[in-house]
This record gives structure tokens, sequence and C-alpha cells, in this order.
């Protein structure tokens, strides 16, 4: 009796050490946006779009492993969309970043995508022949991308992620470029991070 609890136990240490099943919150708060480029503010239908395609493209970016992208704002790693440059002044005293993000080891972490920075962008990079369909599209990568690089500030605290130099990779990716909006991104030097640290995902 003794002995088989004590493997019980044994086997629960060794699997709280095992990678697991990783949970990514990601959530928009409500924002409103007008450009000349587009002309008429995002609507509702459209803000459906974007969090659709962002949503698509985090769980792409982690195809390969155990992770499940949610709305959950109690994720063990989170992301909220916020609006506007104004309330990043007011909450943090700076208000030119396009995201951040704060982790504390072993306890997840939470980050912020700033929705106007990356809506400007949108504005700026998409071709000026494309139509309004094609910079709300343009618009939800961005916003998945930034949100992807945050993410991954939160699952690798420590690695120097930003050591990267490749613009079509999720770590070396900037909001502040076309890459940012149009194209495929790959893992570059954060994948053998991301190997050890994730479960690697069932394939049947
Ligand atoms: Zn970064």
């Amino acid at each position: 009796m003794r002995i088989s609890l004590a493997a019980a136990s044994l086997s629960i240490a060794l699997s709280a050490c095992a990678p697991r099943p990783v949970e990514l919150g990601f959530w928009m708060q409500p924002v409103s946006f007008q450009s000349p480029r587009i002309g008429e503010p995002i609507t509702a239908e459209e803000c459906a779009v974007i969090d659709r395609i962002a949503r698509q493209e985090i769980a792409a970016a982690f195809e390969d492993f155990d992770v499940t992208v949610t709305a959950n704002r109690n994720a063990y790693y989170k992301i909220e969309v916020a609006p506007a440059l104004k309330d990043w002044r007011r909450l943090r005293g700076t208000g030119t970043q396009a995201g951040e993000a704060r982790a504390v080891a072993g306890f997840g972490g939470s980050g912020a995508v700033n929705f106007e920075y990356v809506a400007n962008g949108a504005m700026v990079f998409t071709p000026e022949y494309a139509s309004r369909a094609t910079v709300i599209e343009a618009l939800g990568r961005g916003i998945g991308r930034v949100a992807i690089h945050e993410f991954l500030h939160q699952l690798l605290p420590k690695h120097p992620v930003h050591d990267s130099r490749d613009v079509h990779s999720y770590e070396g990716n900037s909001p502040a470029v076309v890459e940012g909006y149009f194209g495929q991104l790959h893992w570059d030097i954060a994948r053998p991070w991301l190997e050890e640290k994730l479960k690697r995902k069932q394939r049947e």
C-alpha cells in the first residue's frame, strides 16, 4: 500500500515537470477606428473579421504544439487588444509601442496589443489599389502577429527572442514593416526553445 502511494506521488511529480498543454487567452476590447484610407469607421462585423483572422494567425503559429487559443481572460498566458494610444499613455506613460508583455516565471503572463498602432500600419502598408476587405484582413494579420510576438515573450521570458534579424520570422517581425501585414511568417531562433517549453501536438 505504502509503496504504491509513493509510486503514485512520484509519477505526479514527474508529470508536473513535463511540458503541458498551454492555453493562450486572446480577446479584443471594443475599438473604434477611422482613416481616410478606408473612409467609413471600422464596423462591428469587421472587428469580428479582425478577431477571427488574428486568432487564426496565432493558432497557425503554434500549430505544431499542444496549444489552444481561447478568449479566456483568466488563461495562464493572455493578450488583450486595447483600443488606442491614449489608454496606453494613461496606463504606462508611453504610447508608441505596438505591444507589450509581462511575464512572471512560474506564473504565466499577460500583455496587450495596441490596436491603433497596428491599424495605422495596415492603412500604410496595404497597397493603394487594394479593397477595404484587404485592409481589414491585413489588420487582422498584423494584430495576430504582434500578439504572437508578445505571447512569445510570456512563454520564453528569459530568451533573447529579439536576436532574430529575419523579418519573415515571428521573432524578428515588426508591425513597422510591410512584412508585419502581408506574406507568410515562420519561427526562427525560438523554435528549439519552444520545442523545449511546449508539448508537441499528437498527430493522428
Ligand atoms: Zn519583443
